[in-house]
Order: structure tokens, then sequence, then C-alpha cells
């Protein structure tokens, strides 16, 4: 998979994509990231990337045309990695970026999630575009396929945003999780929290680890687990359950967590 990200701060991405699983990624050829400066795109002496808002009022908005230019740069065949000064890609038509998916990141988008991310981890490149100050200009969302934010709260960049959806996107990659930390136990796998996890020691401080983990016994274990998945999820995010199909078993732990915790 190849993410390009368009911003105005590349370096900020150094460190988390520098480091334990998605530096091995990107070291076993199965992720590759290019950063692009958009600054580099702004054609004036000062190299101006953003400008006051029509219609008055406070912050910046990023203007259209370094993002539009630096995203026909990024998408010109053969793309390779042409920067700035490369040749003069196509101009491209608003709606039809090809066949590549253009994120914008922004608050107005919509909402990051485990579906979301697997569908986005089956495309072979997509390009994210990092937005600051006020946002950017609304005629670049006229570019991008997808509008996503990672939260309902304001962040000062869509750099951060960006990490995120890359961290959470390259763990669907095929070979970029070993079993180890298998994607399939892990909470939203089967659309519910996932269980507490324990290890070495046994005791600590007066807090033990549960018997049954401890016992060998596979399918107490598994079952154990199962039940704790459902139990935290009913208690932290009972909105999860209600859109999630349940098995027989489930219903039976469902009913014995019930009866433990006395509600019936
Ligand atoms: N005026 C905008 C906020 C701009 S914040 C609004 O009211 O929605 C500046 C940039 O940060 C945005 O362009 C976007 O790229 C990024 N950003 C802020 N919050 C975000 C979020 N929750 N998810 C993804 N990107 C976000």
């Amino acid at each position: 998979m190849r993410i390009d990200v368009l911003t105005l701060f590349p370096e900020m991405f150094e460190g988390p994509l520098s480091e334990s699983i998605i530096k091995q990624a990107r070291e076993k050829g199965l992720l590759k990231i290019a950063l692009t400066n958009i600054r580099d795109f702004a054609k004036d002496r000062h190299r101006t990337a953003d400008d006051c808002q029509y219609g008055g009022g406070s912050g910046m908005v990023m203007k259209p045309e370094p993002i539009f230019e630096a995203l026909e740069n990024v998408l010109a065949p053969p793309s390779a990695d042409t920067v700035a000064g490369g040749p003069t890609p196509e101009p491209i038509e608003a709606g039809t970026t090809s066949e590549a998916v253009v994120v914008l990141l922004s608050a107005r988008g919509r909402l990051l999630d485990h579906a979301l991310a697997a569908e986005l981890s089956r495309e072979p490149r997509l390009v994210l575009v990092c937005g600051r100050y006020k946002g950017v200009d609304e005629r670049v969302a006229s570019l991008a396929t997808h509008e996503v934010s990672i939260g309902d709260y304001v962040l000062t960049g869509g750099e951060l945003a960006a990490m995120v959806l890359i961290d959470a996107v390259v763990r669907f990659v095929p070979g970029v999780l070993g079993d180890i930390e298998s994607a399939e136990t892990d909470s939203f796998f089967e659309g519910i929290l996932g269980p507490p996890s324990y290890t070495r020691p046994e005791e600590y401080r007066g807090m033990s680890v549960p018997d049954v983990l401890v016992s060998g016994h596979h399918e107490m274990i598994r079952r154990w687990r199962r039940k704790e998945a459902l139990k935290a999820t009913r208690e932290r995010r009972p909105e999860l359950l209600e859109r999630v199909r349940l098995s027989d078993e489930d219903e039976e732990l469902l009913a014995e967590i019930d009866v433990e915790e006395n509600t019936i």
C-alpha cells in the first residue's frame, strides 16, 4: 500500500511513522509513505499557503491552488516520487481524481471507525490531505473521495488525525501484524469490545490474575474471554451490542452475567 500525505508540516510524521509496527511494515515493503509539503506548491515569493476568509471572521484558510497542484503532482503518472519542480502534471477536474482514494481530514467528515479503517486498508493507494488553521478552502473537498474525522473534537491540524488513520488502516494490511498482535482478538473486530488481558506476575499488590487464565483449559478460557468482552461492552458501550448478531452462546453468557449481577 502506498500512502501520500499532503501537509504543511511533514516533519511531524517522522517519529510516529518510524517506530515499531509501522516502521517494520515500511521495512518489509508492505507500506510506502511519501510526504509532500504543500508549501512547495505555493507560487509566490513568500510561499503563501493560507489567506483571510471570504466573508470576514478570524482565522486563516488554506488556499486551494497549492493543494490542487500538490495533489496533481502526486497523482501524475508516472507518479513515482515526483516532487515540486518535476514534470508539469495534467490539471485534474473536480470529482475526478482517477483511481486514488483521496481523504481530506476534517472535523466535518465521517467518523473513523473499524469498518472504515478496514475498507481503506483494501485500497492500494491513499492520499491524505491535512488542513491547518481554520481549515482548507471548501473547493478542495471536491477533490476528495472521503472526508474523515477522528472524533467529535477539533484538532489544530489534520496531521495527528492522518497519523491515527494511517496507524488504524495499516494494522489491517496483510502481513503487517504478526500472530502475536493479531487484530482478530482486539476490540471491534467482532463489533464488540475486547476482553481484558493479563501477564506475569500472577499476583501483584494483592491483585491476582483470574484463575481460569492459568487453568490451561482452552475452552473455558475462550468462554471466559467472550463473557468478559460481552460484559465490558454492555457496561461501557451498550449501543455496540445492539448492532451485532449475538450467537446462542452469547445470549447464554449475557444471561449468566445477569444472574451474577443479580439484575433479574
Ligand atoms: N473550521 C474547522 C476546523 C478546522 S481545524 C471546523 O469547524 O470544522 C484545522 C484542521 O485540522 C482541519 O482542516 C482538519 O484537517 C484538521 N482537523 C481538526 N479536527 C479534526 C478531526 N476531528 N478529525 C480530523 N481532522 C481534524
